[in-house]
């Protein structure tokens, strides 16, 4: 069923606990926890807890939860006080444009200055 969990996703094994994870929010449909490798002071990971491969097609089926995701990076930029000095809200879609984990993700970045346009 769409939004099912991925037996073989990375971010489906967060949400559920099975991976560890520098969680910084959660809401009743979203998790957001730390990059791994971080490319800014602020890179924070904001993930719906069900499982679709990018941003677009959760939107299509879930536009409500696509709104959660946006709302916590927002919350996530003001907890880390990124949001006066600006903030990046990123969806990578598409190995071309850099994806690598195909569970929809909005990586938040601040806390330095920020390049237009990125890479
Ligand atoms: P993307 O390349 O847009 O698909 O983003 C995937 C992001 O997930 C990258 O920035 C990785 O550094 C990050 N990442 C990979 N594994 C983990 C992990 N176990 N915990 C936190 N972040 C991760
Ligand atoms: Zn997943």
């Amino acid at each position: 069923m769409a939004g099912e969990p991925q037996a073989d996703c990375l971010f489906c094994k967060i949400v559920a606990g099975d991976v560890p994870a520098t969680v910084v929010r959660e809401s009743a449909t979203t998790v957001a926890f730390r990059d791994i490798n971080p490319q800014a002071p602020t890179h924070v990971l904001v993930i719906p807890r069900v499982h679709y491969p990018d941003a677009g097609t959760l939107a299509v089926a879930e536009p409500a939860i696509a709104a959660d995701v946006l709302t916590e990076a927002a919350a996530v930029a003001a907890q880390d006080k990124t949001d006066a000095s600006g903030y990046r809200i990123v969806f990578n879609t598409g190995a071309g444009a850099g994806q690598t984990v195909f569970h929809a993700h909005a990586h938040v970045l601040g806390g330095r200055g920020l390049n237009w346009p990125p890479g």
